[in-house]
């Protein structure tokens, strides 16, 4: 929405001849209004997507200059000359009405000109500073802010006690993750060992994928407008996309995977046979989420998925339910040493209108969900009502070894996307049905995940996603060659390697290992460089001699079997 407010000593105006087939209904009749405030109004194509949002923001904005500049009169003015790309007539009509009430309720006397019209008018502007200005509206923001202010608000200012997340300070110390608040508010960056835990988390669920039969896709993170519409995304989640015009066409950056998905898909016709056909992908989603509301890596505007959609026929819902739950299982409890996890179902109920697919085959998806729980012998909470409109859903939820409490997975039916893309396929008996859709993603964000993940380790990662794997630390300069020939072999073995052969006693490079949170060190000396041996020294300060091959061959080992914690010294 473009405004321009002008504080004036007097507008008249009067409306001529309909401009539009839409005209307002009105008597025709000439206005005079003193000392007050005109805003001229022009809503725009944009707008339309979150109207009433931006009706509020643009209130605010009127009620802002008007109480500097002393005025408790303001004039709405439609005035579409101030855009190229105006909304719909009924949505500027609309939003005209809308902001007149929302002026209104905010204690101004408001007179509102005619909309659809040609109009005479005359004014008198002040000669003030103030007297002139022009604002761009959004959903957002009444006012763009300059510089990202808006985004150093989640930063401390000085002097004040800024509760900083466990995640982020082990983050900073261990060059996982940075921010850019000026140049990318709220998307993270990942240098070299952030990077490198991200790209060992991505090649894990890519392992448990292709075991699983889900293949991988890749999907633009830009499309046209028009594929937000048909997925609903427009019009449920506008204020959260990222849209912009080029070339007078309207792009939006992607929120969610699945509209994507919907199109690989639809590129081929399918059959009964066919089923289950399971695309998963880490897609990079893109929501504008309140800078407020970012808080290190759990909240955040750039955020990757382990995402998937597996396209199944009914009867397949429950195989693939149980499967992901062994997934889930295997993952929290046995990789990730979480302490607990519990289920939640959440069913059809109450407001029976809202929901979309016939109650029959929402009542046999819901008994498969529940069949696949129970077949996996998992308890669960089932919430009636609090199903999406499109399906029922599980959610799982895992507690830390701090005692918090995180919802990670979510496996999510759907009857709805299929409708809206037309997604079909021929049964056995030849006529056209459409598969349920599962949504899942395990990890759920990986950038949260990764900062759940710190927590939870207290930036002590396992040896398969740890950074640095071992530090070999020389006694004294003396044993430098042999500390080369035994990082040079580790190295050689497939394991990540930091050297310290400074001239710092033992004790100093012990204590460093420990803060950069290695899981092991491989310490040399004359006594080891003689007998081809290392010793092994884990983050717990347990001790162990071992061939130097011996050590690479039982890392290498444990590192594949992604155990949490060293063990080769216990
Ligand atoms: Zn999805």
């Amino acid at each position: 929405m473009k405004i321009v407010t002008l504080h004036c000593d007097w507008i008249e105006f009067e409306a001529k001849k309909e401009a539009i087939k839409a005209a307002e209904k009105i008597e025709k009749k000439k206005h005079r209004v003193e000392e007050c405030l005109v805003a001229f109004t022009a809503v725009e194509k944009d707008d339309e997507r979150a109207l009433q949002k931006t009706v509020g923001n643009a209130a605010a904005a009127i009620a802002d200059v008007a109480g500097q500049v002393k005025t408790k009169t303001v004039v709405v003015y439609p005035w579409v000359h101030l855009t190229s790309r105006p909304s719909s007539p009924a949505a500027a009509q609309e939003a005209l009405v809308q902001l007149e009430d929302a002026l209104k309720k905010q204690k101004f006397a408001v007179s509102r000109a005619p909309f659809g019209w040609y109009k005479q008018f005359s004014i008198a502007v002040k000669g003030h500073p103030l007297a002139e200005l022009s604002r761009e509206i959004t959903a957002v923001a009444a006012v763009k802010p300059k510089g990202g202010a808006a985004d150093k608000q989640v930063q401390a200012k000085p002097g004040e006690k800024h509760e900083e997340r466990a995640h982020v300070k082990i983050g900073r110390e261990l060059d996982i993750f940075h921010m850019e608040p000026e140049l990318a508010p709220g998307m993270p960056f990942y240098p070299p060992a952030g990077a490198l835990v991200r790209n060992q988390l991505i090649g894990y669920m890519r392992a448990l994928n292709e075991a699983g039969g889900w293949e991988e896709v890749w999907t633009p993170h830009v499309f046209k407008t028009d594929l937000w519409r048909t997925s609903g995304h427009l019009e449920a989640y506008a204020d959260r996309m990222y849209v912009f015009e080029k070339d007078g066409s309207d792009y939006g950056l992607k929120p969610m995977n699945c509209p994507g998905h919907a199109l690989v898909i639809k590129r081929r016709p399918w059959s009964y046979k066919d089923f289950p056909v399971k695309y998963s992908e880490f897609g990079t989603l893109y929501r504008d989420e309140q800078s407020g509301e970012l808080t290190g890596l759990l909240r955040v505007r750039a955020l990757t998925q382990d995402d998937g959609h597996g396209f199944v026929r009914p009867d397949q819902i429950q195989a693939e339910i149980a499967s992901l739950i062994d997934v889930v299982k295997k993952l929290y409890l046995d990789v990730f040493g979480f302490s607990e996890m519990r289920f939640n179902l959440s069913t059809r109920g109450g407001e029976e209108t809202k929901y979309i697919g016939d109650a029959a085959a929402w009542e046999k998806a819901t008994k498969a969900l529940r069949a696949a729980l129970d077949q996996k012998k998992m308890k669960y909470d089932e919430k009636k009502g609090e199903a999406a409109f499109y399906g029922p859903k599980i959610d799982v939820d895992v507690k830390d070894s701090v005692g918090t409490w995180w919802q990670l997975s979510t496996i999510q039916l759907d009857f709805n996307l299929p409708e809206r893309f037309g997604i079909e396929y021929v049964d056995s008996d030849g006529s056209k049905k459409r598969p349920v859709v599962i949504h899942r993603a395990l990890y759920g964000s990986l950038d949260r995940f990764m900062g759940i993940l710190l927590e939870h380790f207290k930036g002590r990662l396992p040896p398969w996603l740890s950074p640095v794997q071992v530090k070999v630390l020389t006694l004294s300069q003396e044993s430098e060659d042999y500390g080369r020939k035994a990082a040079a072999a580790l190295r050689a073995a497939g394991l990540r390697v930091r050297e310290d052969f400074g001239a710092e006693t033992i004790g100093k490079k012990i204590v460093l290992a420990h803060a950069e949170k290695a899981p092991y060190m491989a310490i040399v000396g004359p006594k080891e460089a003689a007998a081809g041996s290392v010793s092994v020294r884990d983050w717990n300060d347990k001790q162990k001699a071992l061939k130097l091959d011996e050590f690479a061959k039982k890392l290498a080992a444990e590192s594949a079997s992604k155990a949490a914690e060293p063990r080769l010294c216990a």
